[in-house]
């Protein structure tokens, strides 16, 4: 391995403890989807403290940034994520199921390393640009809403990546190893609907149950999964339930469903 390479290495080793530091703040602010002010906020002050060119809010988008190292070409991306999931909150170190919030957030699949992961190979690249002098520019961009809300799809609307030649992602698994296979593809929805409220013992005729229609529509999507492809998924959660109180008809409800597919149009 040449001198420039191991620079490289060694700037990441030797930065392990800020790294981790990163990783375990952002597992323990666990914040939601478009959401993770602190989060984004704890990487804007390590960059820049680190001589990266911080510029928060991008594309419109408050917990979004990119921090810039280096000039001219090529200009490499590297992509961080750190948001997390809601009923997830979790002792960091702990095996076994121990919330740390009762009912709070928490990283099922990993977002708090996936972020630091991008930070230490932004900081990797950076000693090697400085120990090599080339020509290149490392740009660590910071991606809010990875599980709901996309914010790269809006980054790529902004013709954001047009100015990179390669961008490189990862995410934490339970083994080493490269995948050049596709993702799938990813359209979230939020359905409302709307009933007629009635006293469900009194009055059950007058009413018009919203959370009725939920319910038939989740019971649709099971039979729809017959005929999807294998790997397709379609994920739902009902945000809104209607009321509390079993013996009113629901005059309101709310389901958020993602659908995934590796393509998004009906094969023929
Ligand atoms: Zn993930």
């Amino acid at each position: 391995m040449n001198q420039n390479k191991q620079a490289a290495l060694a700037a990441v080793e030797k930065k392990a403890p800020l790294v981790a530091d990163v990783a375990d703040s952002v597992w323990e602010y666990a914040e939601l989807s478009l959401q993770e002010e602190r989060s984004c906020a704890k990487y804007c002050a390590v960059l820049a403290q680190e001589g990266f060119t911080v510029e928060k809010g991008i594309c419109g988008i408050p917990t979004a940034f990119s921090a810039a190292y280096g000039s001219g070409r090529p200009v490499i991306g590297l992509l961080a994520e750190y948001d997390a999931l809601s009923g997830l909150s979790q002792k960091a170190e702990s095996l076994t199921r121990e919330e740390r919030i009762p009912g709070g957030c928490g990283h099922g699949c990993g977002h708090n390393l996936l972020g630091a992961g991008a930070f230490a190979a932004a900081l990797g690249v950076k000693a090697y640009l400085e120990k090599s002098g080339v020509s290149g520019t490392v740009v660590l961009y910071g991606c809010p809403g990875e599980e709901g809300g996309a914010a790269k799809a809006f980054m790529a609307r902004e013709n954001l990546w047009r100015a990179l030649d390669a961008a490189l992602t990862w995410h934490p698994d339970d083994v080493n190893e490269v995948v050049t296979g596709s993702s799938n593809s990813c359209i979230q929805t939020q359905y409302h609907f709307t009933g007629v409220a009635a006293h469900a013992a009194g009055d059950p005729d007058r009413g018009r149950s919203a959370l009725d229609a939920v319910e038939l529509m989740n019971l649709g999507v099971q039979f729809l999964r017959e005929h999807m492809s294998d790997k397709a998924r379609v994920h739902y959660a009902i945000t809104d339930a209607g009321g509390r109180s079993p013996n009113v008809v629901q005059p309101r409800s709310s389901v958020l469903c993602i659908w995934c597919g590796p393509t998004m149009w009906r094969r023929r």
